[in-house]
């Protein structure tokens, strides 16, 4: 199956796209969010009006493709102003070029062809500045501004099912990107104030890797980044890109470099 679901907590359904990215389905009384939209290379659109009947918003954690690819199935979408979709086409562009089905663990849908693949990502509906309380019916979503794994990255957090839906920026992967524009002390700043609020989350919800974590993945992954320093970082290579990267306990903190051809 391209997409899988479960359900991660009461009215939260994890869809994993080709075993490779989450979104998370966030229902209220009145309203449901979706937390990303996948790489659109099936019809998460489908997916999602099989879990609910409710009128759907969809908010991106960020602007990277594997986050944003789905959102032309969704009339109203939620985005942070300092994100841009400038380099979309250019990260389905590499995709086209260098992804195979041997990259993800699951079958390609029936039909689909790495070539054509080409998702269109409109603009966003709505910018989001950070603050705003995104109200499901008895359910609360504050957004988070969170730079760090880019400039927009966004985080929601549930206060009263003591849910963090953490995008990019929370990870249990050992590789954790830096975005570009981002200052190591901006970037510090962000899991400095994530991991003061981590006693009072249950679960965190990552964009990839192992989901739910919990409050110690967070405490672990803070602990590292603070850790850095300007000159821990070093020319080095990640996905055959030319980085700057450093190394901290088990994980590796990179940032991409610009590539002449621009970069995703
Ligand atoms: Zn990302
Ligand atoms: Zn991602």
């Amino acid at each position: 199956m391209w997409f899988e679901t479960a359900i991660v907590a009461p009215g939260v359904h994890r869809i994993t796209e080709g075993g490779m990215v989450h979104a998370y389905l966030v229902q209220g009384e009145t309203w449901a969010v979706l937390v990303d939209s996948g790489f659109g290379i099936g019809d998460i659109g489908e997916v999602v009006r099989g879990l609910t009947d409710l009128p759907i918003l969809v908010v991106n954690t960020h602007a990277h493709l594997d986050h944003v690819g789905g959102n032309a199935h969704f009339d109203t979408v939620f985005m942070h102003r300092r994100e841009s979709l400038a380099e979309v086409a250019e990260a389905a562009r590499r995709f086209r070029e260098m992804a195979t089905q041997d990259d993800f663990p699951v079958p390609f849908p029936e039909g689909f062809a790495v070539e054509h693949y080409a998702p269109q990502v409109p603009e966003p509906t709505h910018r989001l500045a950070g603050g705003e309380m995104i109200d499901l019916g008895g359910r609360v979503l504050e957004v988070l501004p969170t730079p760090g794994h880019t400039a927009g990255s966004i985080c929601l957090l549930d206060e009263g099912s003591r849910l963090l839906f953490a995008g990019d920026t929370i990870t249990d992967r050992p590789l954790q990107g830096i975005g570009e524009g981002v200052s190591l002390a901006e970037y510090q700043a962000t899991l400095r104030l994530l991991a003061e609020m981590a006693p009072d989350l249950d679960l965190l919800l990552p964009g990839h890797g192992p989901s739910p974590l919990v409050g110690s993945a967070l405490e672990e992954l803070a602990g590292a980044a603070l850790r850095l320093e300007e000159s821990h970082f070093q020319a080095a290579q990640v996905a055959g890109r030319p980085v700057r990267a450093a190394n901290v306990g088990r994980f590796t903190f990179f940032v991409r470099l610009p590539l002449e051809s621009g970069s995703a």
